[in-house]
C-alpha cells in the first residue's frame, strides 16, 4: 500500500452527524470524495436530503437520514438505517453541535441542559449506538468534532456550557479510545479553532479583534480545511493513532 492509497476510504462507510451546513457538510464531502459512502443526518429529513443530492450531484454515494442526536433511540435507528442502506458503519464522524453564548449568571438551566445533551450526550448516544456494531465487527474509526474551546476560554461572548461540554468531548475521547482499543475501535478528536459557518460568523468585523488577529495566522479557516484532517483520522492512514486531540487552529493556541 502505498501512502496515498492508506488515505483512501474506498468501500467504506461513514455517518456524519449535522451534515446539513457548516463543518459537518464539508467533512461529509471530503469523506466522500475520498471514496467513502456518506450517511448525511440532520434534524429533518428535508435538510439531510438537501446535502445527500449536493453530494451525489457530485459522484458521491449519499444517504441521508434524520436525527435528532439528544435521543439514543434514534441513534439507534440511525445505525439500523444506515446499516441497510449502505452497509455496516466504518467511519463515524460526531459533529452536531450548538454554541450558544450565555454568561453564567444569565444561563438559566434549561440552556445548560440544551447544550450539554447537544455537544456531550449527543456524541455519546451516537458512539455508544455505532461502537456497538463496530466491536461487534472488530473495528472502527470514530471522529469527535472536539473544539479549541475546550483548552482556552473564548472571549469575549462568555459561553461556559458550551466550554464545559467540549471538554468533556475530548475526555469521553481518550476515555473509549482506550475502552475500546481491545476492539479495534480508534477514537480521535478534531479540536478546531475559528471556522466561519452559520453558528460562528467570524468574517464580520466585530469578531476581528478577538477571533482573528490573536491568531498566528491572523486569519479564520474554512470548512473545508479540516476536510483532509477527517480523512486522515478516518482510514489507515492513521492506523496507529487513537486518544489524541488534533489542534486544527491557524496557531490560536500558542499564545
Ligand atoms: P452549524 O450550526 O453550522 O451546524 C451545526 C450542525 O449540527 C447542523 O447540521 C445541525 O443540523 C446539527 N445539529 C444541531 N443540533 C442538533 C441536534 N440536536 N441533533 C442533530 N443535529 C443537530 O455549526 P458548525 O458547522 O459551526 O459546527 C459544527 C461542529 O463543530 C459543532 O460541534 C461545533 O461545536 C464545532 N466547532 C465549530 C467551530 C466553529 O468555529 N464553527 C469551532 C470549533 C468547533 P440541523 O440544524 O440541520 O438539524
Amino acid at each position: 500500500m502505498t501512502v496515498l492509497d492508506s488515505f483512501s476510504l474506498q468501500g467504506k462507510v461513514a455517518v456524519v452527524t449535522g451534515a446539513s451546513r457548516g463543518i459537518g457538510r464539508a467533512l461529509a464531502q471530503a469523506l466522500g470524495e475520498a471514496g467513502a459512502a456518506v450517511a448525511v443526518t440532520a434534524r429533518t429529513l428535508e435538510a439531510a436530503e438537501k446535502a445527500a443530492d449536493e453530494l451525489q450531484a457530485s459522484g458521491i454515494t449519499a444517504l441521508p437520514i434524520e436525527l435528532e442526536v439528544t435521543d439514543p433511540a434514534q441513534a439507534d435507528r440511525m445505525v439500523e438505517l444506515v446499516s441497510e442502506g449502505l452497509g455496516p458503519i466504518d467511519v463515524l464522524v460526531n459533529n452536531a453541535g450548538i454554541s450558544i453564548g450565555r454568561e453564567a449568571l444569565d444561563t438559566p438551566v434549561e440552556l445548560w441542559r440544551e447544550v450539554l445533551a447537544t455537544n456531550l450526550d449527543g456524541v455519546w448516544h451516537c458512539s455508544k449506538a455505532v461502537g456497538a456494531q463496530m466491536a461487534a465487527r472488530g473495528g472502527g474509526s470514530i471522529v469527535n468534532i472536539g473544539s479549541m474551546s475546550a483548552m482556552i476560554v473564548n472571549r469575549p461572548r462568555w459561553q461556559p456550557a458550551y466550554l464545559a461540554s467540549k471538554a468533556a468531548v475530548h475526555q469521553l475521547t481518550k476515555a473509549l479510545a482506550a475502552e475500546w482499543a481491545p476492539h479495534g475501535i480508534r477514537v480521535n478528536a478534531l479540536a478546531p479553532g475559528y471556522i466561519l459557518t452559520e453558528a460562528s460568523p467570524v468574517d464580520q468585523p466585530e469578531y476581528r479583534e478577538w477571533c482573528v488577529e490573536p491568531a498566528a495566522m491572523k486569519r479564520y479557516g474554512l470548512p473545508e480545511e479540516l476536510g483532509p484532517a477527517v480523512v486522515f483520522l478516518a482510514g489507515q492512514a492513521s492506523s496507529f493513532m487513537t486518544g489524541s486531540v488534533v489542534v486544527i487552529d491557524g496557531g490560536f493556541t500558542l499564545f
